[in-house]
């Protein structure tokens, strides 16, 4: 307890830092997402400004460059967007993100790095999550501005101090701290860098790649062509138009895929996809595919990445988009979304509830569209997609309503029906006793070859029911569309009756004779009929029953009439 005390006196006057650190602990790497989104945030202020005539010079080559450099231990993440003046370093670094910092720490018992960064306003401060040493060197866009460099070590002590710089805009350089020294592996910053800046708006330059151009001097090998010679390129690690903030008119078939396959590299092409583009009442672009599910439900979830204004936020969409929908892949970007607060906070705000509201309507749009375009082709998709319409359609009353025109059975003959189509067919020959439709279906079409060839005999269809969602869904089905459903076996076979279909009784006439009186003798014999022949699979010997007279009265009773 006594260290606790000392702990809590300290964030308050001397190094909050190390808390900081500790807490965010799991999440380190983000530090790098913070950063290169301060510098591209630098950068398109100064388009802005230079849009509005606020800056009138040419801007060149807007690009973000994170260097590494191993011998000294330091990571710079380099911009040249609008810079910082020393009133601004003194406002922003100083005051602004400090406050946000010290009440950080107040807080701290939260764990969710992610959303302390953002809440607080700690994006630049997470690099000392990494760093025992932060240096900013800045030129600020504006006529007649000295460059600043300021220099802390975690402490709330800083250093600020007039530096020569000609280069319009930031450098922040880290001295990696020892305990991060993971930070300084390239292949480590690559994996990060893919993860959260692949589709930022401005080139991000990292290192150089080599590559094979055609050599300038238009030389020709044997074959003719012009001969390719190795050179080394920018490596830019982005790609700052991503198909997602396109016009779908601007994108074809192949557009899509390709971004696909950007998104996932070396995985099987989708299905189809949903380009989403809302801007009321709130904003949100994206684009969802289908993937091919193939009944296999275990490997797709968390596919789908949520950005805000093309930085990575996240792949765990969970209360974002409804729970059925996470077994699609893709990309939502919203800036309307609160990622900067608690999760149990998102679930219980009214923008997401509109998203998640909003994806699910798109969704069935879409697929009802394709239903009514083209039904062949949907139809060609269907065991690919069908698990996941029912799951929508189990978990989701909406999407249940919404999905009842397009979702299809399927018999064991491949033919498709929608529901109120297979009511239609079946609607002759398989009923009950009260008069209820039965549907007839196997799990497995092969394993019951014989049973469905007697029921097709018989003039009975048989359903294909073999997702893993299967008994769910009949469950389901039964209710909504008050229809049961019977396993295709011999005994449902014979038991499948047709309403005035009647089992004679084992009793012997002579028997039945001797009983009938008695039963007889102890109901109401205007009211009840006694009879011997069951009228059904159940197995009992006698039946009384009230008779079809009495019962229409006592209906009419029942609705006020005579
Ligand atoms: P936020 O980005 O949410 O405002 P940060 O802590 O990341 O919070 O940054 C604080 C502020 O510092 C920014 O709003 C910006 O004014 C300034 N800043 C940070 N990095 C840069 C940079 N590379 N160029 C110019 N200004 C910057
Ligand atoms: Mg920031």
């Amino acid at each position: 307890i006594k260290a606790m005390q000392q702990g809590t006196i300290n964030i308050q006057t001397e190094n909050i830092f190390p808390i900081i650190k500790k807490f965010l602990y799991s999440d380190t790497e983000i530090f790098l997402r913070e950063l290169v989104s301060n510098a591209v945030d630098a950068s398109q202020k100064l388009r802005t400004l230079s849009k509005t005539g606020e800056f009138n010079q040419e801007i060149k080559d807007l690009r973000v460059e994170v260097i590494l450099d191993k011998d000294a231990k330091t990571i710079t993440v380099r911009d040249n967007g609008i810079g910082m003046t020393a009133d601004e370093v003194e406002k922003y670094i100083n005051q602004i993100a400090f406050s946000g910092a010290k009440e950080f720490a107040e807080k701290y018992k939260d764990k969710d790095a992610n959303a302390m960064i953002g809440a607080f306003g700690l994006g630049f401060y997470s690099a000392f999550m990494v760093s025992e040493k932060v240096r900013i060197q800045t030129l600020s866009y504006q006529d007649g501005a000295k460059a600043v460099e300021w220099e802390s070590d975690g402490s709330p002590q800083f250093s600020m101090k007039e530096i020569e710089k000609n280069e319009r805009g930031t450098d922040i350089i880290l001295h990696i701290a020892e305990d991060s020294t993971e930070f300084l592996e390239e292949a480590r910053l690559n994996e990060i860098l893919s993860k959260y800046c692949k589709f930022l708006p401005i080139e991000i330059k990292f290192g150089t790649r080599k590559t094979f151009v055609e050599d300038p001097s238009g030389e020709k090998d044997e074959n003719g062509n012009v001969k390719k010679i190795e050179k080394e390129i920018d490596n830019i690690i982005n790609n700052t138009s991503p198909a997602w903030n396109k016009t779908p008119a601007d994108l074809t078939e192949e557009d899509y895929k390709n971004f696909y396959n950007e998104l996932y590299p070396f995985t099987e092409d989708p299905l189809f996809h949903i380009h989403l583009n809302v801007d009321y009442p709130f904003n949100l672009t994206g684009i969802l595919y289908f993937p091919r599910l193939k009944n296999n439900m275990e490997v797709q979830k968390n596919k789908i990445q949520l950005y805000s204004n093309q930085v990575f936020i996240t792949d765990n969409v969970e209360n974002i988009v409804p729970d059925f929908l996470n077994l699609l892949h893709g990309v939502i970007d919203s800036p309307d979304i609160p990622l900067n607060v608690s999760r149990s906070y998102l679930q219980a705000d009214s923008n997401v509830k509109k998203i998640s509201n909003h994806i699910n309507k798109k969704v069935a749009d879409k697929l009802n569209q394709m239903f009514k375009d083209d039904r062949e082709d949907f139809q060609s998709k269907w065991d690919d997609i069908e698990v996941f319409i029912q799951y929508g359609m189990l978990s989701d009353d909406k999407f249940y309503d919404r999905s009842e025109k397009f979702a299809l059975l399927k018999n064991t003959k491949d033919e498709y029906f929608t529901f109120e189509e297979y009511k239609e067919k079946i609607k002759a020959a398989q009923t009950d006793k009260n008069d209820k439709l039965v549907c007839l279906y196997t799990h497995s079409a092969d394993a019951h070859h014989a049973l469905i060839e007697n029921a097709n005999d018989r003039g009975y269809d048989v359903l294909v029911m073999d997702s893993p969602l299967a008994s769910h869904y009949i469950q389901k089905l039964e209710g909504k569309l008050n229809v049961s459903f019977a396993r295709v076996d011999a005994d449902t076979l014979d038991k499948l009756i047709q309403k005035d279909e009647e089992i004679p009784s084992k009793l012997s006439e002579k028997e039945q004779e001797n009983l009938k009186p008695i039963f007889e003798g102890n109901v109401n014999k205007e009211k009840y009929v006694v009879q011997f022949e069951s009228l059904s699979e159940t197995e009992k010997p006698v039946q009384i029953t009230q008779s079809e007279f009495m019962r229409r009265m006592k209906e009419q009773q029942a609705l006020g009439g005579g």
